[in-house]
């Protein structure tokens, strides 16, 4: 599949589609997506831009007239390397230079210093900076306390230049780790002018770690919160209650949830049901007549319900897929 090219809709996904067509807003400004070239040595150049995303998701969002994205950097494996997130950066300028509608984040790594921070932020695009645990060189990324991979240099240059860090959490408890959560209300505290924005929804895959936790964070008035990739309502719910929907911003995680499925919390923890595990599924999936649709397109799904059984006005489905991404960012239509 190329990148540019437009995904063939099955059935399935034109279905999720009716259930979204009065639903999603006509100015859209998706606040979570990456935007990337396959390494080369992979079996096919894959480009991820404006374009390609404009063409793959617009008709999953029923086609919007205005389409913004935060563009994030991807953790390929050669971003370890201080090299390889240069070149990380370097497409991501690239991209930025051909969409100016659209603002970026920088990709930071672990080690990096305040002088590496600034120049890295130096591109008038950038709003923002992005980690990645799998720059520490951990042998579990997983097991990392966010202080390991989000340096203190990136604190001090978005606190001065206002701008965000959006964070996804690791560790199996997410914002429901003390360590994660203490370490949090710390450093925003230390630096109120830099913008925290907790991705999926805190990292809730596993719905009980934010439904229980995010509310402890509204005070914080710095703190911020994507819903991307969360493909249930609970977890979506509690962002917007926390921030009286105010600091709550809609992302797709394009292009990672362009693929048929869902994930669902089970117990404590969570699954990705997609790819293998949908097929290894097909038998139940046949006696019950489920169709999958693309989980960009549940993630939308659950969006609505959680707007429904919040009671929310147009005004504030907006605010969650335009307004408040563009009060995050100082953009002005
Ligand atoms: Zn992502």
């Amino acid at each position: 599949m190329s990148a540019n090219t437009r995904l063939e809709l099955t059935e399935a996904d034109l279905r999720a589609r009716e259930l979204l067509r009065d639903f999603v807003p006509d100015k859209v400004f998706d606040a979570h997506a990456h935007l990337y070239a396959k390494t080369p040595g992979a079996a096919e150049l894959i480009d991820y831009t404006y374009e390609s995303y404009c063409a793959q998701m617009g008709p999953m969002l029923c086609d919007p007239a205005v389409i913004r994205i935060n563009a994030l950097p991807h953790a390929t494996r050669n971003a370890a390397t201080p090299e390889g997130r240069q070149e990380e950066n370097r497409q991501i300028y690239e991209r930025l230079d051909a969409a100016p509608n659209c603002v970026g984040c920088a990709f930071v790594g672990a080690g990096d210093s305040r002088e590496r921070v600034e120049q890295i932020v130096d591109h008038p695009g950038i709003k923002g900076l992005k980690c990645y645990a799998h720059t520490t060189g951990a042998a579990n990324p997983n097991a990392c306390a966010i202080n390991e991979y989000l340096p203190e240099s990136a604190w001090e240059v978005a606190n001065e230049k206002k701008l965000s860090i959006v964070l996804h959490m690791m560790r199996p408890a997410a914002l429901a780790d003390p360590e994660n959560f203490d370490q949090i209300v710390t450093m925003v505290k230390r630096y109120p002018d830099a913008k925290l924005v907790l991705a999926h929804c805190a990292r809730s895959f596993a719905s009980w770690t934010g439904v229980e936790t995010i509310g402890k964070l509204s005070h914080l008035e710095n703190v911020w919160f994507d819903l991307s990739a969360i493909t249930e309502p609970a977890p979506m719910m509690a962002c917007i209650k926390a921030t009286a929907g105010k600091r709550v911003m809609w992302g797709s995680d394009y292009p990672i949830t362009l693929v048929r499925g869902k994930v669902v919390s089970i117990n404590d923890s969570f699954a990705w049901i997609t790819g293998a595990a949908c097929d290894a599924l097909s038998d139940l999936f046949r006696r019950y007549n489920v169709k999958p649709c693309f989980v960009a397109q549940e993630n939308l799904l659950a969006v609505r319900q959680a707007a429904l059984l919040l009671d929310l006005d147009r005004t504030q489905v907006e605010d969650i897929f335009y307004n408040n991404a563009m009060n995050l960012y100082g953009l002005k239509d």
